[in-house]
């Protein structure tokens, strides 16, 4: 007697199968949906079976990005941020007078009208012009310390949506000023990474032994960077 297959054990999720040209199978796990992406005529058994070896990976991302999405960043009263690595609680006032104020344990955000998308411009304006007055004089200082400051054309501020930093051709520095609520030590990294590409525009050996050469322990920064950076941004 032939054993009856059973083609759809029961996962701990939902998954989706969409078909297309592809020759292989692969997982797309986002916003708590599992889809897996199928050649047009893969079998239902060859894909159970890619979704049964894969289970414990997906159970174990469908966690994490759970996890980074309640950590992720929101402007409010009473929800800490970090500002320069120290954690600090926000207190939402509400006044005539625009500002924001720093002090120990607290970042007060006197506002005329409390809404969401106020507080996020106040908070942004501000840790903005924070980044410019403490990273900007660093990216200098560094870039002089690795006698590369002739090739520092301009700092710019943006908050881009993946990176924390860039170095253009021409010699254009662009940090996520979102990298302001990290770590001082992580911050210093960030400006070594960007000026040590004044000298090598590429991630070569020779640009990770310059960024050694002012940042020894870049490595133990950058993993903080990649196991913590998700705290700073607003999205998943
Ligand atoms: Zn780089």
């Amino acid at each position: 007697m032939p054993r009856i297959c059973n083609l759809s054990p029961t996962y701990p999720f939902n998954f989706e199968i969409n078909r297309s040209k592809r020759k292989s199978l692969a997982i797309h796990v986002k916003s708590g949906k599992v889809e897996i992406r199928a050649p047009r005529y893969a079998s239902t058994k060859w894909i159970h079976e890619f979704v049964f070896d894969q289970k414990s990976w997906i159970i174990d991302e469908l966690a994490r990005q759970k996890r980074h999405h309640r950590q992720r960043l929101i402007i409010a009263d009473g929800r800490e941020i970090s500002f320069m690595g120290k954690p600090r609680t926000i207190v939402v006032l509400v006044s005539h007078q625009k500002e924001v104020r720093v002090t120990r344990d607290f970042v007060f955000l006197y506002i005329r009208k409390n809404t969401p998308e106020n507080l996020e411009k106040m908070f942004n304006n501000w840790l903005k012009d924070k980044a410019r007055e403490y990273m900007g004089v660093e990216t200098y200082k560094i870039a002089r310390q690795l006698g590369v400051h002739h090739k520092l054309k301009d700092i710019v501020f943006r908050k881009t949506k993946t990176k924390w930093g860039h170095c253009c051709q021409d010699g254009t520095i662009q940090f996520n000023w979102l990298s302001m609520m990290a770590p001082r030590e992580v911050i210093n990294y960030l400006i070594v990474h960007e000026c040590s590409h004044l000298r090598h525009m590429d991630h070569s050996k020779k640009f990770w032994n310059t960024v050694a050469s002012v940042c020894p322990n870049y490595q133990e920064l950058r993993h903080w960077l990649a196991e913590n950076g998700h705290r700073f941004w607003s999205g998943v």
